[in-house]
């Protein structure tokens, strides 16, 4: 591809309306452009990185058996009311009423569709297992559609869909495309990490998220550093608190006054005690009605894990007002003992003693309460967010906390969708089973984007060569002079002839503007017909990750970087 011809608006400015380094990038680097909230137009150069991410993902979801197919965007309500849910699905569904007045949606995801195609047309165990796969624009009506790619309304996803006759051919299933994942983000060049995740709305037992490592990921990841335990905050677990050998001398219970010491901090600086000696009480409310959940003073809520133990429904804080309102505390001074309302607990206070609680009466707290002998939870359940002071539920070692973007997940579904839908299928004694199903999504231009967010520096895109555009750039300093015209020009068709993608910068330019525009671009490999070819005849061939330079007779150029490619592209 000529330069001159290419529609590639960069831009000198970065647009104020881009808060992430992916996002300004590829708008100065004229990857895309936005139409309207959540939606981009992918311009040529955006377009071909999608592109290089979707043929590695191709060629390694066939290679584990897994077959193409691709499925309407458009959807029919009756499917999703098959399911439940065209209820529950909630307003990231964009449905609307065609002419003849039938409901439907664009598909955020097609478990329903897929599901509808398998059970009309597959019957029997012998067509079993089966991996279905698309590659496709999705349409979710996020609430904060931002960071660009990151996270748009319209997207291009990867969705796949496994149907296996039993729990051990799944199982079989689901380790194949965990291996896939790992190959594909690693072929991509990304340095990633699979994690444990939480399995959201769409249910299932089992469930990994891959995640791009990047500051500006909105995933909280918790990582062992001694060995594989890896987990999103919404799934992560810790070490259990190991009661001591002996049992604490229980002290008796004390009411101390605390004027005007609400948060945690000031109660315990007050009573010259840690966080950790003093259990707090919030309140949530859950379907309008009052929930206490008591954890440790210096340990947080984990959303998920609460709404999981509450059978996933959602619990929201509540406000000052609220709180007094539902017991008649003012907030700050709220405890367990003689609490009105339902109370659940976090397991991590079952190994505490003789600790701080509110006295539910305005100005006061205890001390020296305990569990069992001042108050009783019903339930307890893990509820918190592991710290980097906790340890690793497997070996025991040190925690890392650290960013991530997730690019894919892969869950094993069960039966959820099979019996809703009653799609069936015969098995080896003609009894009829549900298929037992899994399911496989990788956010595609969510890969381009945290690919780059991983991969820059000032000057711009640093692109993995495995998904750049292209995989070389020719800048011809002197178009207007034939001798490096045509060298210029014998390094392009040299390259075009090897396969390999290249773009030649033919543009009536200065020097300067090249250089800056092929930096902003990110194209591994820069090919320079300028000043040393003038002088002795050699081209410059420049890295764009590590700046090293290189000096070639015109003559070996196009072998020298079919050589370093070559070695680069792993297969
Ligand atoms: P998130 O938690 O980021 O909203 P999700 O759990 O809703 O993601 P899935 O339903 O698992 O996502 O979709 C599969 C993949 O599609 C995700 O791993 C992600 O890479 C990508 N994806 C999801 N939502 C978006 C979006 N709004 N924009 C771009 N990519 C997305
Ligand atoms: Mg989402």
């Amino acid at each position: 591809m000529r330069f001159s011809q290419l529609l590639l608006p960069t831009l000198k400015e970065t647009p104020a309306e881009a808060e992430v380094v992916s996002h300004k990038l590829m708008l100065r680097a004229g990857f895309i452009r936005k139409l309207t909230s959540g939606v981009y137009s992918y311009l040529p150069l955006g377009l071909a990185a999608i592109r290089r991410v979707e043929n590695i993902i191709r060629e390694e979801m066939n290679r584990a058996g897994a077959q193409e197919l691709l499925m309407p965007m458009v959807q029919p309500a009756d499917l999703w009311i098959e399911s439940g849910r065209w209820e529950k699905y909630g307003p990231e569904l964009l449905r609307f009423t065609d002419r003849n007045g039938r409901q439907s949606c664009l598909g955020p995801t097609h478990e329903e569709v897929i599901t509808d195609l398998v059970r009309k047309n597959i019957h029997s165990y012998r067509n079993l297992p089966l991996n279905l796969y698309q590659i496709q624009t999705k349409f979710r009506d996020e609430i904060r559609p931002r960071f660009g790619l990151m996270r748009g309304r319209e997207f291009i996803m990867k969705d796949g869909y496994s149907f296996d006759a039993s729990e051990k051919d799944v199982e079989i299933t689901y380790e194949k495309m965990y291996e896939a994942y790992n190959r594909i983000f690693s072929r991509c060049g990304l340095a990633f990490r699979a994690v444990e995740a939480d399995t959201g709305t769409i249910g299932g037992s089992f469930s990994h998220e891959f995640m791009v490592l990047a500051e500006t990921g909105e995933d909280t990841l918790v990582i062992c550093k001694e060995c594989s335990y890896a987990a999103n905050m919404e799934k992560a677990r810790a070490m259990e608190q190991e009661s001591p050998d002996e049992k604490p001398e229980l002290l008796p219970l004390e009411k101390i006054e605390t004027p005007g010491k609400r948060k945690v901090q000031a109660v315990t600086e007050f009573l010259s005690i840690s966080p950790k000696n003093l259990i707090k009480t919030m309140v949530y409310l859950v379907d309008s009605k009052p929930l206490a959940v008591l954890l440790r003073g210096d340990h947080e809520v984990q959303p998920v894990k609460l709404k999981n133990l509450l059978n996933g429904v959602e619990a929201e804080l509540a406000d000052d007002k609220q709180v007094f309102d539902a017991t008649g505390v003012p907030s700050g001074y709220l405890g367990p003992m003689g609490l009105k309302i339902p109370v659940v607990a976090d397991r991590e206070i079952t190994a505490m003693h003789n600790f701080a609680i509110g006295a539910n009466e305005k100005k006061y707290h205890y001390i020296n309460a305990n569990l069992g002998r001042d108050f009783e939870v019903a339930t307890i359940g893990d509820l918190r967010m592991v710290t980097e002071e906790d340890r690793c539920p497997h070996c025991g070692s040190n925690l890392e906390l650290t960013k991530g973007i997730e690019v894919g997940h892969i869950f094993k579904l069960g039966t959820n969708y099979s019996e809703a839908l009653k799609a069936t299928f015969l098995d080896n004694q003609g009894m009829e089973n549900s298929y037992i199903m899994g399911c496989y999504g990788i956010g595609v231009s969510r890969t381009v984007a945290a690919a780059i967010e991983q991969n820059y520096d000032k000057d711009g895109i640093i692109f993995p060569l495995p998904i750049a555009p292209f995989q070389v750039i020719v800048l011809n300093l002197s178009p207007s002079a034939k001798k490096f015209t045509e060298a210029a020009e014998t390094i392009y068709d040299g390259l075009g002839k090897n396969s390999i993608d290249v773009l030649l910068d033919d543009r009536d330019e200065r020097p300067g503007i090249k250089f800056k525009d092929a930096d902003l671009i990110g194209i591994p490999y820069r090919v320079t017909v300028g000043k040393s070819f003038e002088k002795n005849g050699t081209i410059e061939i420049k890295e764009r990750a590590n700046g090293q330079t290189i000096s070639v007779e015109l003559h070996e150029t196009v072998d020298r970087l079919l050589e370093i490619i070559r070695q680069k592209m792993v297969r």
